[in-house]
Order: C-alpha cells, then sequence, then structure tokens
C-alpha cells in the first residue's frame, strides 16, 4: 500500500487524478493501521483477565474435595487455554505487517525445512525435494510459524502421507505442501485463507484450531513479498508458498 502515484507538478487533469488517487491510498492506509491497531488492542485488553482467570481456576483445582466444582473448574480451564490460543494468535496476526520485517537474515528454505521435519518426527512427513538454491531474506521466527501452521493442518488432514516439497522457480524459492487427505471444495479456496474460517468445525475446533492458522500463514507470505495460496492437485490439499529469491 506504500506505494504511491508520482504527482506531476501544475494543474492538469492528470495531476489532479494523481493527487485523488494519493489522496485514496492515504485514507485506505489509515484504514489499514486503525484495523491492525484495533486488533492489537483488543488481544492486549482481553490478556490481562484471562491470566486473572487462570490463576483463581488454577487455585481452585488444587482442592480436590468437590467432584463436581472440579469438573467444571477443569473445563473452565480449557476455555481459557482455548481463549489464550487466539487471542496470542490475534496479537500475532495484528504485529506481522507493522514495523517492517526487523530481524531479516538470509535463509535456506529447504534446511529450516528439513530442520522442522525432523523435529516433528512424524512418519506422515516425506520431503521429496530439497533445493539448497532456495535461499530467501526473511524473519526465521515468523517463516518457522508458516511452515509450522501448513504442516499442522497437513498432519490433521492427511490419510498417510503429506508430501514437502523445496525447489526454485524463476526468481521464486517455492514451498510446496501436498497432503492425501479429503482435500478442500474450489469453492473455499479463499474462504480458507479468512480469520476464523472452519470448513469441518467439529474435526477442527476438537483438533484445537483456532481458525487463524492459514490468515497468519498468508499474512506472513504477503508480509514477505510472497503468496500462499492454494491449487490443484490430484488428491488432497496442496499449498503452495512463493518468495522472492534472497
Ligand atoms: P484451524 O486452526 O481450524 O486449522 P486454519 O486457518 O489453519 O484454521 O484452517 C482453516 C480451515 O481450513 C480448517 O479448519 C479446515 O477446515 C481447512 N483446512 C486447512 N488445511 C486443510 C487441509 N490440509 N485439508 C483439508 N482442510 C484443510
Amino acid at each position: 500500500l506504500s506505494r504511491r502515484v508520482p504527482e506531476p507538478c501544475g494543474e492538469g487533469e492528470i495531476a489532479e487524478l494523481a493527487r485523488t488517487a494519493n489522496q485514496t491510498l492515504d485514507r485506505l492506509e489509515r484504514a489499514v493501521e486503525r484495523q491492525r491497531q484495533f486488533a492489537s488492542d483488543a488481544s492486549h485488553e482481553l490478556r490481562t483477565p484471562i491470566a486473572g482467570l487462570r490463576a483463581n481456576l488454577e487455585d481452585a483445582a488444587m482442592h480436590p474435595d468437590d467432584t463436581d466444582l472440579n469438573d467444571t473448574v477443569r473445563s473452565a480451564l480449557r476455555d481459557t487455554d482455548r481463549l489464550e490460543s487466539i487471542v496470542t494468535d490475534l496479537l500475532l496476526l495484528a504485529r506481522i505487517g507493522t514495523g517492517g520485517l526487523t530481524a531479516q537474515e538470509e535463509i535456506d528454505l529447504a534446511a529450516l525445512v528439513g530442520a522442522e521435519v525432523r523435529q516433528r518426527g512424524s512418519s506422515l512427513l516425506s520431503c521429496t525435494r530439497m533445493d539448497p538454491d532456495a535461499t530467501v531474506r526473511g524473519v526465521r521466527m515468523q517463516l518457522v510459524r508458516l511452515l509450522g501452521n501448513l504442516l499442522d493442518n497437513a498432519e490433521r488432514y492427511a490419510d498417510e502421507r503429506v508430501e514437502i516439497e523445496v525447489f526454485t522457480e524463476e526468481s521464486q524459492a517455492i514451498l510446496r505442501v501436498t497432503d492425501d487427505g479429503a482435500g478442500i471444495d474450489p469453492r473455499d479456496r479463499e474462504r480458507v485463507f479468512e480469520r476464523f474460517t472452519r470448513l469441518d468445525s467439529a474435526r477442527s475446533r476438537g483438533a484445537g484450531g483456532t481458525g487463524l492458522g492459514l490468515a497468519i500463514a498468508r499474512e506472513i507470505a504477503q508480509a514477505h513479498g510472497g503468496v500462499l495460496d492454494l491449487e490443484d492437485s490430484a488428491r488432497g490439499a496442496r499449498f503452495v508458498l512463493r518468495l522472492p529469491l534472497g
């Protein structure tokens, strides 16, 4: 959004048009900033009472003399955990694009992916193509989070196998994650990237998802000058991240 139309000097129609376009961009930018600020403030405001709630509940859970009360307390604790993860995700979402990408470094995408896959130690995950030329500039923690969100979903929805590929194409580094699960209806392709979208609410809610994972992943991709999309695949879901080679 930060790019502006060059404004020619003088009073001509073109100059007028350029000024109007730039004013609209200014307004849009302020609106986006307000939106971010709102999400950030809301998250901060929510954190404090949640922390208080947790402390009280944990205290109550230490006195297990009343069984019914204890079930309630345990269930309230689960709710608290959930609230906490939603707030943490919202806060992250609000922060990603602000303040530019500080702490950028050169990152070997294949090495980053390899390390994450090894750490997970899941027999579902298989790296079939790991091109060492796929280097990008970025914030390591954010790219690990993006990858983590894709792998969490892939592992959750795959039947038997998740294929992970890192390669380059023209001036782009590409990460492709393909699972062999039920896949995503083409009509829902854009919707899954929206905040709080859950297509299969029972399954994803039960599995502890906040519905913010893909929104966060796409926001991180965009903050790195890249794109994250769902693409066609013979079976299951295929997520493709494209980042400029660094
Ligand atoms: P959640 O926290 O619910 O996983 P996400 O934003 O990560 O939120 O995903 C949004 C929804 O997209 C999920 O609830 C699920 O319905 C769908 N989805 C995401 N990844 C996959 C996948 N690999 N296969 C099938 N459905 C998926």
